[in-house]
């Protein structure tokens, strides 16, 4: 098997695995707990918290945990709203966010907010003039993603920081897709809150955190016994946050080195593409993108068509983000950065990772031009294009 869809979930790194094992059976005792075994366990939690905060350059007790990156997005999001609404009821967001902050914004707008969805270019980037110029009296949240899962156009986080902060309005950033991929570190002038989600940095599956800062109070969306210093409650995950905890401390590790490599594959890919395929739109910014992503618009067929094909030659790859596929409306991402439907249709995005070798490419690149020619063989698109 070829895997190449690292922005939808990574494998949990094996030693990562290794280290969660033991809180599932010797080591299972309830964080919460007075005696010795629970106060193992909370000696754990609070390492992988010390992890995730150097990850991330900030203090553990500005890191707190949740089930994930949707539940974070919608914490930072939704509990602003409510604290704040006296201020105001307007928030600022993009036109290409994920659903988990697109549909928390539509949620509260159907309890009387306004949303401001900012439009993005043809490289799926915001323009900070127009958010400056989007900014009113009654804003009380900008939330605008790090990088696009779809595309990978990394925004300019430091320079809306700025703006939001001399505007004195809160900034959330979904950074599920960077934390762990590209490193930077949360300075003073850097986002109030940071979503991150442990599956996309080789950890397990329903663990992430809500950075926030230590000025900014932000009150719990999830209520019961008080964990997570009563701002998150339900019993402690110890063995998936210990996991997030190894997966940070090895991201740090290694992100360096493995960032040139993935580099490296990800774009003798994306040039062998461009070479043996023709009238394919590459998406995405030329530079300010993730080193991992490639997504490309081939034209004339659709995306799912490829990704059957590709899945028969055992090669995993995605059209679109996971939670569009399956769905026949073309990706909001693509549509919002001007692609017409027909030609968002056949969007194929494959994303490299850890474990990607020379051979998973050249695999790729041996088979995929002959899937695209057999499909618009058969499409009527092809046959019609020159008329
Ligand atoms: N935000 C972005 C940018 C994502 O790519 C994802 C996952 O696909 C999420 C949020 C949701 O994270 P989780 O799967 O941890 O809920």
């Amino acid at each position: 098997m070829v895997y190449m869809d690292y922005n939808a979930t990574t494998p949990c790194d094996k030693r990562v695995v290794d280290q969660m094992l033991p809180y599932f059976s010797d080591k299972f005792a309830n964080a919460s707990s007075i005696y010795l075994p629970a106060r193992e366990a909370k000696k754990a939690v609070e390492q992988a918290r010390g992890n995730v905060a150097s990850l991330l350059g900030c203090s553990s007790d500005e890191v707190f945990f949740t089930s994930g990156g949707t539940e974070s997005d919608n914490w930072a999001i939704m509990s602003t709203a409510f604290k704040l609404q006296d201020k105001g009821k307007h928030i600022i967001t993009s036109q290409i966010e994920h659903h988990a902050v697109l549909h928390t914004c539509k949620a509260l707008q159907k309890r009387g907010y306004e949303v401001t969805y900012l439009p993005v270019d043809r490289y799926g980037m915001i323009d900070m003039a127009q958010l400056k110029k989007s900014i009113r009296k009654d804003t009380i949240l900008i939330t605008i993603m790090h990088a696009n899962n779809e595309i990978g156009t990394i925004q300019p986080i430091e320079e809306i920081s700025c703006l939001a902060k001399t505007q004195g309005v809160l900034f959330h950033t979904d950074a599920v897709q960077t934390v762990g991929k590209i490193p930077f570190q949360l300075k003073k002038s850097g986002p109030d809150m940071l979503s991150l989600s442990a599956h996309k940095l080789y950890g397990p599956k329903g663990i992430g955190a809500l950075y926030i800062r230590k000025e900014v109070s932000l009150p719990p969306l999830i209520y019961g016994g008080g964990q997570e210093r009563g701002r998150r409650s339900g019993t402690t995950n110890v063995p998936a946050i210990v996991g997030l905890g190894k997966a940070a401390e090895i991201a740090m590790e290694e992100m360096g080195k493995e960032l040139l490599n993935v580099r490296k594959l990800r774009d003798d890919l994306e040039q062998r593409i461009q070479q043996s395929i023709p009238e394919i739109i590459v998406n995405g910014h030329p530079e300010s993108r993730l080193y991992n992503t490639v997504n490309v618009c081939i034209k004339y067929i659709e995306g799912e068509s490829i990704l059957l094909s590709l899945d028969f030659e055992g090669i995993c790859a995605s059209s679109g983000s996971a939670c569009t596929s399956g769905s026949l409306e073309p990706s909001h991402v693509l549509l919002a950065i001007g692609l017409p439907h027909e030609v968002a249709h056949g969007s194929l995005r494959l994303s490299l990772g850890r474990y990607n070798t020379t051979e998973d490419v050249d695999k790729v690149v041996s088979v995929l031009p002959g899937i695209v020619e057999r499909l618009r063989q058969i499409s009527p698109y092809w046959q019609d294009r020159k008329q």
